[in-house]
């Protein structure tokens, strides 16, 4: 399983809780910032450490082979929606 973890220097923005596409949000907003709340149901699609802006997510035990590889197109697409 993957160690989502959010680092001290994030923003708050919340891009990340945005984008997860789990069929359970890994994010829930505590007073308009992201924690970690549903960790089992992270797939290790890598969309929120590639679209945060201060580059504030680890993935801890994350694994090249299992990422979803992502186009250009499809993350300003998720740029736009988000
Ligand atoms: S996308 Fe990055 S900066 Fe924005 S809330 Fe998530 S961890 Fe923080
Ligand atoms: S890697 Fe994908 S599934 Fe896991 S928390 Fe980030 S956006 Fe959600």
């Amino acid at each position: 399983m993957v160690n989502v973890k959010i680092m001290d220097w994030c923003k708050g923005c919340p891009v990340c809780y945005q984008a997860c596409p789990a069929p359970v949000n890994v994010f829930e907003l505590e007073n308009g910032r992201p924690k970690v709340a549903h960790p089992e149901y992270c797939f290790a699609c890598g969309l929120c450490a590639e679209l945060c802006p201060a580059k504030a997510i680890v993935l801890e035990g994350f694994e090249m082979p299992y990422r979803l590889p992502f186009s250009e197109s499809m993350k300003s697409l998720a740029k736009r929606i988000i």
